[in-house]
Formats: structure tokens, C-alpha cells, sequence
């Protein structure tokens, strides 16, 4: 058995970044930017006016008031989207909409609320600084700045400023492909009859969920029964895989066959046993270029392993620049008592009390309680040394 943060730095030791594609912006939320973007002009790219009413010269309203009004002649009419004509000149005024262009001349914009028109004039009864209610060049963004940088998840905002700076294609990292096999000669589809001593396939599901939600091609390549033959004939279906996660069949039983199939089949293993409660039965191994990952069979420790090991190597392939999940610490609202040395991974309630993040480990840890990692929303990490912990204490909780 090793600890956890070698058996992760082994993973990760040699993962590397895929090549990158091009792809659609609107089809790329939560993909991972492989460029810097730049914007090339300033947005806006020109002064506008922040509100409905008329470009000015503020020195024209000096002392406007409701009794003694400015009068100005009005020039023209500027919607947004058109360009001004006229040079606004001292006495004059341009009638102008929200996010139209400031004519040249005016450096202030009076909103049409302190105003009052007139047949080819307007009344103006407050004064206003140069400057107000218009919305300089670059407010947003100053040209050749750079916006995102490569290794940015892109969320709906990335993809309003990619649109924003004229991008309507990005290079994102190409998905790994992951392949993600359930074995066990108990283990059926969802879809049928249980018969005797069987159960429904849940870890193919979760892997699945697990594998899509990070970012990958995830294929669920189904069922292998435990023998040597089936697990094979699946393998083979995985070959164009970047990752294959397999679960179940990965202890010391006369028929956990994973392992030595695939060192028999001249994958190089990279670990197999990780001093982590659950998940100590972990098999992690490489050939080629594919990683295989033999997950223990309980739902709970598939899970957790996945999140522990294969979602940083994903993350990692992607060119992410934060691996695996993200982390945070919280106090404990109960005392946690532990057994072994191992460094437990338990599943637990974040939630905020005055504003204080608060965690509850769920009582129910056994590895086969697929219901907690239902209701849990954080992973608590508790280090091997420890047995026990008072309530009030700080301790690391990773993000589900
Ligand atoms: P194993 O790692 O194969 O020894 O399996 C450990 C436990 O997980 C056993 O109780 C299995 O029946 C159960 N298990 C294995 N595969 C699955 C699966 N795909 N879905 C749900 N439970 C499973
Ligand atoms: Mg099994």
C-alpha cells in the first residue's frame, strides 16, 4: 500500500495535455480554452451614450435650472447602431438613444427626464459634468488586452466575451476518450429481471456520469462477466480509449481477474493498493498510451477513486490548469471517531451556518452505501494519523 499522494503523483507523473480542435463557441460550454484571446479593439469601440437623450456640451448647461432652462438647437437623431453626422457645436445638442455614438463635439449626455423639446430645440433644466452618462471606448475592455487565458473552463461568461471579442470558434482541448466497463458475474442491466443473488449495474452509470462530468467522451462499453474471455473482448472495444475504467474485481477473491488479465495482457501497472478508506483496492496501470483504471467494485469506492485518480488525469489531459476536485475547509458540526490509519475520504453535508461553512459526515460510511454519495455533496478528508476529531474542528473538504 502506498499513500495517497504518491499513488496520485505516479498517475500524473507522465500525463500530458491532448492535442487541441477547433470548436463552435456555443458548443463549448465547460470545454477547456487552448488559446490566449486578445481583443483587438476596445469594447466598446466607441464612446456611447449610457441613457435616452441629447449629446451636449456640459459648458452649454452652466446654471441651467428649472426657472432659466439652456436652450439648445437639436441637430439630428441618433439610434443605436447609426452613426452621428453632425459635429455638435457650442449651442447645439444631437438627440441620442442608450448605446448609440457620442457625436463629435459633445462630451456629456443629459437624460430626457431633465429635458424638454421643442420644435427643432430643447429645453434643458440641469447642468451636467463633461463626462456623465457617457460610456467611454474600452470601458469593458481596453484593446489588446487579454481576456482568457489558455487553460480557462468555459462558462457562459467566457462564451459572451469570446463572442464579445469577435470569436465565434476557439481551439479546446480534444475530449479524452474514456471507456468505462462494469464486471462481475452478479452485475446486470438496469433493464432486466433480478434474478437470485444478482444485482443491477449502478457503477457503470455513475463512472459514466462521473467520466461526462469532467469533460470527456465517456462510452459505457457495458458488462463484463468474470472471465477472461468477456473481459477481453471489452478491453479490445476500448482500445481507441484514452482511459479505460474498469470497476469491480480488483481484490484478492478467486475471481478479481482484472489485474492479472491486464499485466497479462502487458499492461505496466502503476499502482495497485493506496492506503485510502475506501478505495484501497485501486489498480492503476498504463500501456501505450492508454491509462486502465481497476476500481474497486462498491459503488461508494468507485466513485470516490474516480474523483481521487482518474478525474485529475483527466483534468490533466484537458490542459486544466486546478486538478481534480476543488477544495475547501470547513468545521466539523460532530465529533468523528475513525478506526483504522488509513486517510478516510468521508462523505459529508456542506452547509452554512452564520455564514461559517459547517460540514455533517453522514453516519451510514459502509463502501457499499451508494444513497450517501446521493446525498452527500462534499468528501471529507481526514488524514491517516488521526482517529478521531472533536466537533468544532477544521478539516479539508473536496467539492463533489
Ligand atoms: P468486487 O470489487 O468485484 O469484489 O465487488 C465489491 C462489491 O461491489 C460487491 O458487493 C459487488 O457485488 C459490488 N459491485 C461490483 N460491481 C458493481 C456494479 N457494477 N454495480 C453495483 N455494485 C457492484
Ligand atoms: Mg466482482
Amino acid at each position: 500500500m502506498i499513500p495517497f499522494d504518491e499513488a496520485l503523483n505516479l498517475v500524473l507523473a507522465e500525463a500530458r495535455p491532448l492535442p487541441s480542435e477547433s470548436a463552435a463557441v456555443l458548443g463549448c460550454l465547460g470545454r477547456v480554452l487552448r488559446e490566449d484571446i486578445q481583443a483587438r479593439r476596445p469594447i466598446p469601440p466607441f464612446h456611447r451614450s449610457a441613457m435616452d437623450g441629447y449629446a451636449v456640451r456640459a459648458a452649454d448647461l452652466a446654471g441651467a435650472s428649472r426657472e432659466r432652462p439652456a436652450v439648445l438647437r437639436v441637430l439630428e437623431d441618433v439610434p443605436a447602431g447609426y452613426q452621428p453626422k453632425k459635429i455638435v457645436g457650442p449651442g447645439r445638442a444631437t438627440r441620442i438613444m442608450t448605446g448609440a455614438a457620442l457625436p463629435k463635439g459633445a462630451d456629456a449626455v443629459v437624460m430626457v427626464e431633465n429635458t424638454e423639446a421643442a420644435r427643432d430645440s430643447v429645453k434643458i433644466f440641469k447642468p451636467v459634468a463633461a463626462g456623465e452618462d457617457v460610456v467611454p471606448a474600452g470601458e469593458d475592455v481596453p484593446a489588446g488586452q487579454v481576456v482568457m487565458e489558455a487553460g480557462t473552463v468555459i462558462g457562459p461568461a467566457e462564451m459572451g466575451m469570446l463572442a464579445a471579442v469577435g470569436k465565434s470558434r476557439v481551439k479546446v482541448s480534444r475530449r479524452p476518450r474514456v471507456a468505462v466497463i462494469s464486471t462481475g458475474d452478479e452485475v446486470i442491466e438496469p433493464g432486466r429481471r433480478l434474478r437470485a443473488g444478482q444485482i443491477r449495474d449502478a457503477n457503470g452509470y455513475s463512472l459514466f456520469g462521473l467520466a461526462q462530468a469532467a469533460g470527456a467522451d465517456a462510452r459505457f462499453l457495458g458488462i463484463a462477466r468474470d472471465t477472461k474471455a468477456k473481459l477481453l473482448t471489452k478491453l479490445r472495444r476500448g482500445r481507441s480509449c484514452e482511459v479505460v475504467v474498469l470497476s469491480g474485481g480488483v481484490s484478492v477473491g478467486d475471481y478479481d481477474l482484472v489485474q492479472d488479465i491486464l499485466l497479462a495482457e502487458g499492461v505496466k501497472k502503476i499502482f495497485w493498493q493506496v492506503a485510502i478508506k475506501p478505495g484501497k483496492p485501486t489498480f492503476v496501470g498504463r500501456t501505450g498510451r492508454q491509462y486502465l483504471f481497476g476500481l474497486p467494485g462498491n459503488p461508494v469506492s468507485c466513485m470516490v477513486t474516480f474523483s481521487l485518480f482518474v478525474r485529475p488525469l483527466l483534468d490533466a489531459m484537458l490542459g486544466k490548469r486546478e486538478l481534480g476536485l476543488p477544495r475547501g475547509r470547513a468545521k466539523l458540526a460532530e465529533e468523528v471517531r475513525l478506526k483504522t490509519g488509513r486517510r478516510h475520504f468521508l462523505r459529508g453535508v456542506l452547509t452554512y451556518v452564520d455564514h461559517e461553512p459547517r460540514v455533517s459526515v453522514l453516519r451510514d460510511q459502509h463502501s457499499g452505501v451508494l444513497r450517501s454519495m446521493v446525498e452527500a455533496n462534499v468528501l471529507v478528508d481526514v488524514p491517516g494519523e488521526v482517529t478521531g476529531l472533536p466537533a468544532g474542528a477544521e478539516v479539508e473538504v473536496w467539492y463533489l
